[in-house]
């Protein structure tokens, strides 16, 4: 998809903050420092519009992109961090369920995970949970540019193993520095905006 125009058009804690209207959206969650704002920024074809995930300490908000004026990109902040009190974290948690079962208008969400590595336990508790919610998942496995093209299938089939993928789900490389997988990314979310 040509994107003509993104902009960021709220920054939400309480449903009562989402933006009005019925267009689609895609959340995106991953464990800080993934990828997930330079995924963001390339799908876009921007620089620096979503910024690196929030640092403990920073609001932590669900940051809405308008994307030309069809759908939402919801960022979720990063999780993963060692430094984040038991109360941010239960705050954090709190959004993002209130948000998940919801949201009507969320088509899917796509789940950064780091292609070099298994996916991480906290990576799997929240493939486990969007699960159970019956949540769509788009799997982004980022950084493909990191390790060779010979092996990648060997890494999508660790991932796929880790998370007990589902195979109604998509599971897609990703490069940010080469733009793999991108032509790819924006036509499963196509194909889920008509759903
Ligand atoms: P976030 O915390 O999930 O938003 O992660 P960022 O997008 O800020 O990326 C974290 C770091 O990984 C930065 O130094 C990025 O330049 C780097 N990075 C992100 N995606 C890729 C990628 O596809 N390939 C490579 N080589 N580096 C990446």
């Amino acid at each position: 998809m040509k994107v003509n125009s993104a902009e960021i058009v709220i920054s939400a804690v309480r449903p009562a903050q989402y933006p009005e209207g019925d267009l689609p959206e895609f959340a995106l969650a991953g464990r800080s420092n993934v990828g997930k704002s330079s995924f963001i920024n390339k799908m876009l074809n921007r620089k620096a519009l979503a910024r690196t995930s929030s640092k403990p300490g920073k609001t932590q908000t669900l940051n809405f992109f308008l994307i030309n004026e069809i759908l939402y990109f919801v960022d979720v902040p990063g999780y993963g961090y060692a430094k984040v009190s038991k109360k941010e974290r239960e705050a954090w948690g709190k959004m993002i369920e209130t948000y998940i079962t919801s949201r009507e208008q969320l088509k899917a969400v796509i789940l950064l995970v780091d292609l070099r590595h298994p996916p991480s336990v906290d990576d799997r508790t929240m493939y486990d949970f969007l699960k159970y919610y019956e949540i769509p998942v788009i799997v982004v496995a980022t950084k493909a540019d990191k390790i060779p093209k010979s092996k990648w299938q060997k890494h999508i089939k660790i991932a796929k193993e880790t998370l007990e993928f589902d195979p109604q789900d998509t599971m897609i490389l990703f490069s940010s520095e080469t733009g793999e997988g991108k032509d790819q990314a924006w036509s499963v979310l196509q194909a889920y905006m008509k759903k």
